[in-house]
């Protein structure tokens, strides 16, 4: 059995040819796998699972056809993506997840995350995180109108890539001790996330056990995927044609 997961895409309707080696992907390598996950941002922004941008109903179409081609996939939602509703599993067919989730995979354990929740050194994003988490601002943006709620999001866009590129590159990653909390908490060996754009396999030693923690990477100039079968799990880079 072969699982695939991927993350941090950041699909927009300006950049084609990552939406491309996306198409591509779902009716080769997904086609071929048993499962897919998605952990988040596989779109830049996402408004409300009722946005009728052509590009936004594009990708739902083609996930469906991935679903109905008998690939079962499942969504975890990033930081760019967050607004993702049951309407989206709905019409794509997949499920959505929980941040964090334990799966099983060939009897391991395995955490799944998206990753911003690791990166605790960022107070500003955390601060951000909680606000737009809240129950009560998730249940007020959808009641705005389409096009309101796409420029808060291009606000919020600017103002994330503005401070990035102020804040030192380490308060960027994980937190070592964030990192090591939640593998204890989830008592698992294996940590499997994207997020920072740093595609690695770390060995870590938690606790006296020898724990690993899998980065999933960003598809930017290229792919990233890991694929994960019975005889174990491979990061994979997939370049661009
Ligand atoms: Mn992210």
């Amino acid at each position: 059995m072969t699982t695939l997961f991927i993350s941090d895409l950041h699909l927009q309707a300006s950049r084609p040819d990552i939406t491309a080696q996306f198409l591509k992907f779902l009716d080769t390598r997904a086609r071929d796998a048993e499962v897919l996950y998605i952990l988040g941002d596989l779109f830049e922004a996402w408004i409300g699972d009722d946005d009728p941008e052509a590009h936004t109903r594009q990708i739902i179409a083609a996930l469906r056809k991935c679903v109905d081609q008998g690939t079962p996939g499942y969504f975890m939602r990033g930081n760019r993506d967050f607004l993702v509703g049951e309407r989206f599993g709905e019409e794509t067919g997949f499920t959505l997840l929980e941040d964090p989730t334990v799966i099983t995979l060939n009897g391991q354990r395995v955490l799944v995350m998206h990753g911003d929740t690791l990166c605790t050194d960022d107070v500003d994003y955390q601060a951000f995180r909680r606000m737009v988490r809240d129950p009560e601002w998730q249940t007020r943006m959808p009641g705005l109108p389409v096009e309101q709620r796409r420029q808060l999001a291009a606000q919020a866009r600017d103002a994330s890539s503005a401070a990035s590129q102020q804040k030192a590159a380490d308060i960027m990653d994980v937190n070592q001790g964030a990192v090591s909390q939640a593998i204890a908490e989830a008592e698992v060996d294996i940590l499997l996330h994207g997020h920072t754009h740093r595609p690695a396999v770390h060995a870590l030693d938690i606790d006296g056990r020898r724990c690993t923690r899998i980065v999933l990477g960003d598809w930017y100039e290229h792919g990233s995927l890991v694929r994960w079968d019975a005889a174990g799990y491979e990061l994979i880079a997939l370049p661009r044609a």
